[in-house]
């Protein structure tokens, strides 16, 4: 029951209904007896700073960011941790006792727990990653921060692909080839981990995957796909179909709903029935 001592929580964003965390938040903060509520809060693009400012001062103990305001909420906060700042984007804000804001990342945690769960260890691996936008910077990071020994990023827009490197140059070996490029064919040859970054697959344009030769990869490359919505894409059943083990979105998603329910609350959650939510509200 919602009473006047139950603590807030939501996820500012414009659109916003769309969003699966209320469903997440709300089944792990019952299921941990916590007297929170999580609820979805639309913010007029042009109305951040006094929506953020209108969150602090109602006494929200936290919130989730998604798009567009992952970067723009930036410059209104008094701290950003390591993985926010190095991927430039805060998917989650706590409110501190004094009254300031932290920024956190926790996608790149989400990311890595999709190894994890399945007892993979990316130290001195060689990854390839495909496509170069917001989520490709939490996937390189986390990659980098596992300990991964060589990236190289698969793009269309070689430019933007060059940038998101020269980000992470001096954290290890990270270049960006064309996907049409040999040399990015000869990648996938060698690669231990194939990560599918793009939208390429996602519900409703199921048939889309970006270009890979299936015959032409490492034949114990693990296939990860971010894409949540079909659970199997495209890439992922072809991948299959070759017998390479498989990732989908579900776990990184959960698992970073996860992380931002331990920033706000100290407690650790069920993430088991935070997947199980996730696919129940997704069926
Ligand atoms: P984004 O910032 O728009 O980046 C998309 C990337 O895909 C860009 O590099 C873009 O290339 C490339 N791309 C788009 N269409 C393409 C095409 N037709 N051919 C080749 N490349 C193409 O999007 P994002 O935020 O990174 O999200 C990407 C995907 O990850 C979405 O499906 C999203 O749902 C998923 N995601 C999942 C989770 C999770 O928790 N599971 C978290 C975050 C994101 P250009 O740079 O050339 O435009």
């Amino acid at each position: 029951m919602i009473t006047g001592g139950t603590k807030l929580l939501g996820v500012i964003g414009a659109p916003v209904t769309h969003s699966l965390s209320p469903v997440l938040q709300n089944a792990a903060l019952r299921a941990a007896g916590l007297d929170y509520v999580y609820v979805a809060l639309p913010v007029r693009r042009d109305a951040l700073p006094s929506a953020v400012a209108g969150l602090r001062d109602a006494g929200f103990c936290g919130w989730n960011v998604t798009v567009p305001f992952k970067t723009e909420i930036i410059p209104l906060l008094d701290e950003l941790d390591e993985d926010a700042r190095r991927i430039g984007a805060v998917n989650t804000v706590v409110v501190r006792a004094d009254g300031g804001l932290a920024g956190y990342n926790t996608d790149a945690a989400g990311f890595l727990a999709g190894f994890a769960a399945c007892g993979i260890s990316l130290r001195g691996a060689h990854a390839a990653v495909l496509g170069a936008g917001g989520a490709a910077r939490a996937v390189l990071w986390g990659l980098l921060k596992a300990g991964a020994a060589r990236i190289d990023i698969g793009v269309r827009s070689p430019r933007k692909g060059a940038a998101l490197c020269a980000d992470f140059a001096a954290d290890g070996g990270v270049r960006a080839l064309h996907f049409a490029d040999d040399a990015f064919a000869a990648c996938l040859r060698t690669a231990d981990v194939i990560v599918q970054t793009t939208p390429l697959g996602m519900a409703p344009h199921v048939a889309e995957m970006p270009p890979v030769d299936w015959a032409a990869v490492h034949p114990a490359a693990l296939a990860y796909d971010l894409i949540y919505t079909p659970a199997e894409t495209r890439f992922l059943r072809e991948a299959a179909r070759y017998g390479h083990r498989t990732i989908n979105g579900e776990t990184m998603l959960a698992a970073q709903g996860a992380e931002a329910f331990f920033l706000w609350t100290g407690v650790r959650p069920d993430a088991g029935l935070m997947r199980q939510a996730l696919r129940d509200a997704l069926a």
